[in-house]
């Protein structure tokens, strides 16, 4: 919906006459998957808060949008969109922004293919009605899956007052660097979830078309729910007969949205490119949104381009006296190739003056390449305030900044929301000064 608007708002600077037909398998538009751990917790009050437009909005903008159409197959030589158990669709020009599928194994499935009752995805909307209308105080869920939808998942199901297992197969949070993961699980289980990691779940025990319990590799874990949290795979099988799929299923386009003459692909269904040019998976709302917005520019007769990726994100777990946020961005050292020689510190300190109520415990963990002094990652772990410190380390690795950029620009001091050196910088500087030791 992001390039769609983004079309007609351009078309009228540029003149360009565009008819834009939006078709949607399901009946809702623009709304926030990120929200549905929150909707789930109950923090969100109502699932219609999540929406940010409705169809009907859609269509008053000047969009052609249609509910309930699945799109089974894109023909690119006729220039025809095929319609599940519909009329096929004609273009000139072609947006595929199906974004992604939850990974589902086969033990989700019962052998007549019907999903196993008690097991979903934190996916759509109706996932997050059907959660909210499940969860019961008491009750037992496991949720497979240590990731960030998976670590919000398990704080949404703890807020409900139930019990709580996480079974990730790494660790926690396995994206991030393990001093970071390591802070979350911390905080998972000082609030009573068992965590399991190193462990997956092989099959489900189940009675009566309900799940009774998850089996793992030595034991079996009894519960009432199972979140499905596994990650997720492009939705792309509208193009799997073409050759425009990378062997992950994804479509690589190019930084103007377009992936052939005519066609043009943005957000989840998509890997994009760092900043330094590498391909990436990255399914995340905040790179949907800005590449979607170029593609429409594009589409229009703009000029607007999606400029890359840090590998930036954020998430958060927070119950009870517990309250942790964390976020990194660049690339994680054992990314880095030779002939860069990651020089790493892990600092810790508080978010706010020590003397201050609000000071809260924060880990930070700076990396930068030995010979260029080039910034080359960030992590951070902490109380209220700490996750979106990393934003300041973003904006100097986006500008190709060196350790010492970070650790001596102007950042913003008071009391109660930093400490006079701000550990993001004291990190820094230690790292500069590791560099510049002799031998
Ligand atoms: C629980 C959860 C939490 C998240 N939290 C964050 C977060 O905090 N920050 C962040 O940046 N990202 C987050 N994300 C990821 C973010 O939601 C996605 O990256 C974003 O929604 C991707 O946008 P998209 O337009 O590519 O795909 P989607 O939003 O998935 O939209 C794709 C649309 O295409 C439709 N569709 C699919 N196939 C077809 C077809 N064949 N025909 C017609 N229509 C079709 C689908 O019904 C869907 O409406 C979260 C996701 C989840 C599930």
């Amino acid at each position: 919906m992001s390039a769609a608007h983004q079309m007609l708002r351009t078309a009228r600077r540029t003149g360009r006459t565009l008819e834009v037909t939006v078709l949607e398998a399901g009946q809702f538009t623009s709304y926030s998957a990120c929200g549905i751990p929150y909707l789930v917790s109950g923090e969100v009050d109502e699932l219609d808060d999540l929406v940010a437009r409705t169809p009907e909005q859609h269509r008053a903008a000047g969009i052609d949008l249609r509910t309930g159409q699945r799109v089974t197959r894109l023909d690119l030589d006729a220039r025809v969109a095929e319609v599940e158990g519909g009329d096929d669709v004609a273009f000139d020009q072609v947006v595929v922004a199906t974004g992604a599928c939850p990974r589902m194994p086969q033990w989700t499935r019962l052998p007549d293919g019907a999903p196993v009752g008690g097991v979903r995805p934190a996916s759509t909307l109706e996932d997050a009605r059907a959660w909210a209308q499940e969860l019961a105080p008491g009750e037992r869920v496991v949720v497979a899956g240590g990731g960030y939808i998976g670590v919000e998942m398990v704080e949404a199901a703890v807020r409900r007052g139930l019990q709580v297992t996480l079974v990730t197969r790494s660790r926690v949070l396995s994206t991030f660097a393990p001093e970071v993961g390591a802070e979350v699980a911390r905080g998972m289980r000082e609030v009573g979830v068992e965590v399991v990691e190193h462990a997956a779940v092989t099959d489900l025990e189940v009675e009566d078309g309900r799940v009774a319990a998850v089996r793992l590799r030595e034991r079996s874990v009894p519960t009432d729910h199972v979140v499905v949290a596994l990650g997720v795979v492009p939705a792309t099988d509208l193009l799997a007969h073409t050759d425009l799929l990378s062997e992950r299923g994804t479509l690589r386009p190019d930084e103007t949205g377009r992936v052939a003459p005519g066609v043009w692909a943005a957000g989840d269904c998509c890997e994009v490119r760092t900043r330094d040019g590498a391909w990436t998976y990255a399914p995340l709302g905040t790179h949907a949104n800005k590449a979607g917005r170029a593609l429409g520019d594009q589409v229009a007769g703009g000029d607007l381009t999606f400029p890359g990726v840090l590998g930036t994100a954020i998430t958060r777990f927070a119950v009870g006296e517990v309250h942790l946020e964390v976020a990194r961005t660049g690339i994680l050292d054992h990314q880095v190739a030779a002939p860069v020689d990651p020089v790493t510190v892990v600092t810790r300190g508080t978010t706010a003056s020590g003397y201050m109520p609000e000071a809260a415990p924060i880990t930070i963990r700076v990396s930068a390449d030995r010979v260029s002094r080039r910034l080359l990652s960030v992590e951070v772990a902490g109380g209220p305030g700490a996750g979106k410190r990393v934003d300041a380390a973003a904006a100097v690795l986006w500008l190709r900044g060196s350790v010492d950029d970070l650790a001596w620009m102007d950042l913003a001091y008071a009391p109660p929301v930093a400490t006079a050196w701000e550990v993001l910088q004291i990190a820094a500087r230690r790292v500069a000064e590791l560099i510049d030791q002799p031998g």
